[in-house]
């Protein structure tokens, strides 16, 4: 049986990890003319540097997005009201998300822009296409959290077409330990409450998940000694596994 180890679960810093797996920008895009854009956009990119370059080559790339319906946003008539944003925002990077908190960190995704980061789409952008690249700056969020940023910054096109997301996944709260799958091809228009944290396997972060009945559980004991049952069973073939 393909038991999870908790016990074998070490956090590694933000970046440490996706960085094995990012989209090298080297011999993809060509730097053209630079684009001025408005100082509120110019101004997101690390110093305000940015560069214009057109892709040679086909690119992936992924985006952090989600919409979210609650209590905690209303109208004037007390109403809840749809917040956040949308697929195909505008910025975009080169590598995925590790977790909620680290996609949060690597983008300095301010909450106060109130995007759900429950979603990733990953985007294979065509040749020929226009972006403007730099990185990403660092914000303090109004709560006083510094969000250090340094993730690529990539602005795609304003009128870019959503037929080039190839597919979405769930951004796990828990940190990935393999490169995750984008086998998700429609996105609800919003979350609510009982769905903007859906449970994920801890290993490979989908939500294919049976809940094991009493019978079918079992007592394991992780690689530190420390005592687990099991509860449910991942129902990914590649992944089978039982935490
Ligand atoms: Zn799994």
């Amino acid at each position: 049986m393909n038991l999870y180890d908790f016990d074998a679960e070490v956090n590694y810093k933000s970046g440490a990890f996706n960085k094995h797996y990012r989209t090298r920008l080297a011999g993809r895009v060509k730097r053209i003319v630079k684009q001025n854009l408005p100082n509120s956009v110019a101004d997101s990119f690390l110093h305000g540097r940015y560069y214009t370059a057109i892709v040679t080559k086909p690119l992936c790339l992924y985006r952090v997005f989600g919409r979210y319906k609650g209590e905690y946003f209303t109208d004037e008539q007390g109403n809840a009201r749809v917040v956040g944003s949308f697929a195909n925002g505008a910025f975009v990077t080169t590598e995925f998300a590790e977790s909620r908190i680290d996609a949060k960190i690597r983008l300095a995704l301010e909450p106060a822009w109130l995007n759900s980061h429950a979603y990733e789409a990953k985007i294979i952008v065509p040749k020929g296409t226009i972006l403007n690249i730099g990185k990403v700056a660092p914000v303090t969020t109004k709560g006083g959290t510094f969000l250090s940023g340094g993730a690529d910054q990539i602005l795609l096109p304003r009128d870019w077409s959503e037929n080039i997301i190839v597919g979405y996944r769930y951004i796990t709260v828990t940190q990935l330990r393999n490169p995750p799958e984008y086998s998700i091809k429609n996105i609800p228009s919003f979350d609510i409450k009982s769905t903007v944290y859906p449970l994920t396997c801890p290993k490979c972060g989908k939500t294919d998940i049976r809940l094991l009945s009493q019978d079918e559980r079992i007592d394991y004991i992780g690689s530190k000694g420390n005592k687990y049952t099991t509860r449910h069973i991942c129902l990914n073939p590649k992944c089978n596994c039982n935490w």
